[in-house]
């Protein structure tokens, strides 16, 4: 697998990212890299590889004993993990909802479960 230089390591060594994708190995492009939250030496920041489409959430926060980092597989966007990070959830309305919507003979979600179960 050929493996492309990188346009720019500088925001890599900034913002203390692994420059290759851990599953192809493919080296990150600069422009895959969205930083989501900002605040002195801590982050979070969303990598997408170019080559086999993964992405990867990192965190990145300074303690008193050092720098903690950490990488979490995702398949949400940078834009998705940006509008569920201050989401309120899931609430009981929502929840009951889903219980109606469940529960409704016209349904065939909920044929094609009771039919599995
Ligand atoms: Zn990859």
């Amino acid at each position: 697998m050929e493996k492309k230089p990188t346009s720019s390591s500088s925001i890599f060594e900034r913002l203390r990212l692994m420059k290759k994708c851990p599953f192809c190995e493919y080296n990150y492009e600069a422009k895959k890299v969205v930083v989501l939250e900002e605040y002195e030496e801590s982050r979070l920041v969303h990598v997408t590889c170019s080559d086999c489409n993964s992405s990867i959430l990192h965190i990145m926060l300074v303690t008193q004993v050092g720098l903690n980092t950490m990488g979490i597989i995702t398949d949400l966007s940078a834009e998705e993990v940006k509008r569920l990070r201050y989401s309120s959830g899931i609430t009981e309305d929502i929840l009951l909802d889903f219980h109606k919507f469940l529960y409704n003979s016209n349904n065939s979600f909920s044929k094609l479960i009771l039919d599995y179960i």
